[in-house]
């Protein structure tokens, strides 16, 4: 085990047996909602955390999440990005009775397509500066490396679920927006931002029949614009990276979640939701006490 997964581990042990994560659950979590969010986990690891949060809450669809609780800690599973390899996890959710959200990008799912930041374009890139980057100028940049967003990739990299797989897994899952190719949306002019959450909308609704009403933000940036874009859009909700557990009360464009890396162990699980480890990252990366605003 490496040094840094080695003391992830002993801290995550330490806030379960010490009882913190208990003790979280019925001080802080209660009967609210925690929206929990995956990528591109392993069956055999969901098919774990689904054993270990079915004893301690209700796992519920996402249209329940706004409904009072009764007592008891509940939990919405969400994915993001569509990802191909989710088709792996069809037996683990049957098998557990539970309907999770994936929120898809509309442009690449069904397509022979790459996400960008895990197209050959970006090897040995600096993602987190190509974020910060206008919409424009990180296509560009990219585009001269080979990347266009709505071209078709060699079969190595395509990225996201074919349209055969998403026909087999539309009875277990319920299929949402997460944008058109996922650019970050406070990075886009405002054309951008009402084609990517708008468009995302109708091609979602398009490709499964159903409606298409929530929308997870990418990168989890967003502002007042996003969230007017996504009103007059028509969705009803939006999930955020903000750390927080969810009431009848929050705000629905702005959902807290807890953001899972895909190799959680059971006990890092456990402890990502009691918030702490998520409020250190955040004071690791520059934040402060005052700037931290989960909803408690
Ligand atoms: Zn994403």
């Amino acid at each position: 085990m490496k040094a840094k997964t080695l003391l992830r581990e002993t801290f995550a042990r330490i806030v379960v047996y010490c009882g913190i994560a208990k003790a979280t659950r019925s001080l802080l979590w209660r009967d609210r909602v925690a929206f929990l969010l995956y990528h591109d986990p392993d069956p055999a690891l969901l098919d774990k955390h689904l054993e270990y949060l079915k004893k301690i809450c209700d796992i519920i669809p996402i249209d329940q999440a706004n409904v009072p609780g009764r007592g008891r800690p509940r939990a919405v599973i969400t994915l993001d990005d569509g990802h191909a390899r989710n088709e792996l996890l069809l037996p683990v959710l049957i098998k557990h009775g539970v309907k999770p959200t994936i929120y898809l990008c509309s442009g690449i799912v069904g397509h022979a397509r790459s996400y960008w930041w895990l197209d050959p374009a970006t090897k040995n890139a600096d993602l987190e500066r190509l974020k910060r980057l206008t919409n424009r100028e990180r296509l560009t940049e990219l585009g001269a490396r080979g990347y266009r967003q709505d071209g078709d990739t060699s079969p190595e990299y395509i990225g996201g679920l074919n349209a055969a797989q998403l026909e087999a897994m539309r009875p277990y899952v319920d299929f949402q927006s997460h944008t058109r190719f996922h650019p970050i949306l406070t990075r886009c002019d405002d054309q951008e931002c009402v084609d990517e959450i708008a468009g995302s909308k109708r091609e979602v609704e398009e490709l499964l029949g159903g409606s298409c009403e929530h929308f997870a933000y990418t990168n989890g940036n967003y502002g007042p614009r996003e969230v007017a874009a996504l009103k007059q859009a028509g969705y009803k909700t939006a999930r955020t990276c903000d750390v927080g557990w969810n009431d009848e009360h929050t705000d629905p464009f702005r959902l807290k979640a807890f953001e899972l890396p895909d190799d959680a162990s059971v006990s890092w699980l456990a402890a990502n939701l009691t918030g702490i480890p998520l409020f250190l990252r955040h004071l690791r990366l520059g934040g402060n006490w005052k700037g931290y605003k989960p909803q408690f």
